[in-house]
């Protein structure tokens, strides 16, 4: 799971000392943020999006008054950062930046062990950066890495060229960061920039203001494990695929795969806009892309997407098939894989299916109008599509049902055909002739 910025920094910089910017989280201009703003002389107010590179998108503004922090605040929440709707803003401490340093943690297969990245060319995206300037260290698998080993990969990456008087803050604060990766159950923490800065502080000896260098996180770019000791939604809640909340049907689609390990039925996201109208049961990863393309490429509109797999048992299949049968404003279902290789079909298809079609019939549920083309392939396919069949025969449901015979791409294409004969389908535009 990815975290939100905001979230990162209150719950996981905190914990673990790494020092960052004081700041407030806001939804709109509020008295709270006014008054930081004018404690503070100035802020930065951010997006909070799960996306990256919001700085390109104008979604990191320096304000200097309440006045322009008010007008920062609702500006970037009426805005779509590269698709993605905030959540809130943060409006941080603006610091004085004297140097960007690139930083990250991750796990390497290579080395099989955490590894930190480190570059004193931060600030820009890290692909821009040239890879002479970049370093990557392999560390041991343990809680702790030793403030000095951070130190000599701070002199091998030039860090004590310019700033050696903050090398043991820096050192501290890089070592304070791999315990966060650590001890947070990280994936990937990422800091860009992690920056030098300047600040003022109090003489020790005349007590006078003077200036000095600190290091400070700037930014938190964190993918918690999903396998995590403590599964990350029930610290910081579901998380859709898609950056805005999530629909009713996504998060009881999420509950299927809950706690129940057998085959995998519960991933199904809407389009972010919610359109489309062909509801879509299909299976597997490959044959779930291949499928929603070639829909979309002849003018079908996908109302949502799944990759059913691993042969879940027909309970999930029962779920999922209500669920996705009860998207409003629907014309047509899909239900299209591949050959499965260890995927009952008379278990998904024939009996969790069927159960579903069944039980919404019995509810006074089911829409006939609907056109159904099936196309499906794998163990006991024969079975599974006869009861299929003998399902759509006795609920008056229109459609065609094919074995693996179809070559999988005709499926949205013979479905788009049924469609506009039978009920005036308009396909959308980018549709390629047949
Ligand atoms: P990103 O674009 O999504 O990575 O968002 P960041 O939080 O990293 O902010 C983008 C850029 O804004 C950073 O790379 C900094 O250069 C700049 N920035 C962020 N915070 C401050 C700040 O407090 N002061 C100044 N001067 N610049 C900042
Ligand atoms: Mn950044």
């Amino acid at each position: 799971m990815n975290l939100y910025e905001h979230e990162a920094v209150s719950s996981i910089y905190k914990k673990y000392k790494v020092p960052h910017a004081n700041f407030v989280v806001a939804t709109e201009p509020n008295d709270e943020v006014a008054q930081f703003v004018k404690d503070n002389g100035g802020a930065v107010v951010k997006a909070m999006v799960l996306v990256g590179k919001r700085g390109k998108a104008g979604a990191v503004k320096l304000v200097n008054t309440p006045e322009e922090a008010a007008k920062a605040v609702s500006d970037i929440m009426g805005m779509l950062v590269w698709g993605e709707k905030p959540v809130a803003v943060m409006v941080c401490e603006k610091a004085s930046i004297v140097a960007e340093l690139y930083c990250a943690i991750t796990y390497s297969t290579e080395t099989r062990s955490p590894v930190i990245t480190l570059s004193m060319q931060g600030g820009m995206d890290v692909e821009d950066i040239d890879p002479a300037d970049i370093q990557t260290f392999p560390v041991k698998a343990q809680a702790e890495v030793e403030p000095y080993e951070i130190r000599n990969m701070l002199v091998k990456i030039g860090f004590t060229k310019q700033y050696g008087e903050i090398l043991r803050q820096a050192s501290m604060a890089i070592a304070n960061v791999y315990q966060a990766f650590w001890g947070a159950e990280c994936r990937m923490l990422e800091i860009n920039p992690l920056a030098v800065v300047k600040v003022s502080k109090k003489d020790k000896k005349t007590g006078e203001m003077v200036e000095a260098l600190d290091i400070r996180a700037l930014d938190a770019v964190i993918t918690l494990d999903d396998d995590a000791s403590i599964p990350p939604q029930k610290i910081y809640g579901e998380r859709s695929a898609y950056m805005r909340e999530p629909t009713q049907r996504e998060v009881d689609a999420l509950l299927i795969d809950r706690d129940d390990h057998r085959g995998k039925a519960g991933s199904y996201v809407e389009p972010e806009d919610l359109s489309g109208d062909i509801a879509m049961m299909t299976f597997g990863g490959g044959g779930s892309a291949v499928t929603i393309e070639t829909c979309y490429d002849v003018g079908l509109r996908p109302a949502n997407f799944t990759d059913i797999g691993g042969n879940p048992p027909a309970e999930k299949m029962y779920r999922i098939g209500r669920i996705i049968l009860s998207k409003p404003g629907l014309k047509g279902v899909l239900v299209c894989g591949g050959t499965a290789s260890n995927t009952r079909i008379d278990v998904t298809l024939g009996e969790g299916l069927v159960n579903a079609i069944d039980d919404l019939a019995k509810e006074g549920k089911l829409d006939r109008d609907l056109i159904w083309v099936v196309r499906r392939g794998g163990p006991e396919v024969e079975k599974g599509l006869k009861l299929l069949a003998e399902c759509f025969e006795r609920n008056g449901i229109k459609g065609k049902i094919y074995d693996s015979e179809l070559p999988i791409t005709e499926a949205p294409l013979i479905l788009r055909d049924l469609l506009v004969e039978h009920r005036g389908y308009k396909p959308g535009e980018q549709a390629k002739e047949a």
